[in-house]
């Protein structure tokens, strides 16, 4: 019946964390992170989702 210690909780590392997603505005596209961060509108989905990418590598390549 002893006390458990509990265990440290692990530090929350919000900028590891990205998750994009791809908001539809009519015709554009805008790549949208949990970060806060955002792309201009787009009209192809192919280059949002090139510029989310690009964030996201310029984050851990840090
Ligand atoms: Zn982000």
């Amino acid at each position: 019946m002893g006390s458990v210690p509990e265990p440290p909780t692990a530090p929350t590392d919000a900028t590891s964390d990205h998750r994009v997603e791809l908001l539809e505005r009519g015709p554009f596209l805008i790549a949208r992170c949990s970060c806060g961060w955002a792309a201009p509108a787009r009209r192809s989905r192919p280059l949002a989702r090139n510029e989310a990418r690009t964030h996201m590598a310029a984050d851990a390549g840090g």
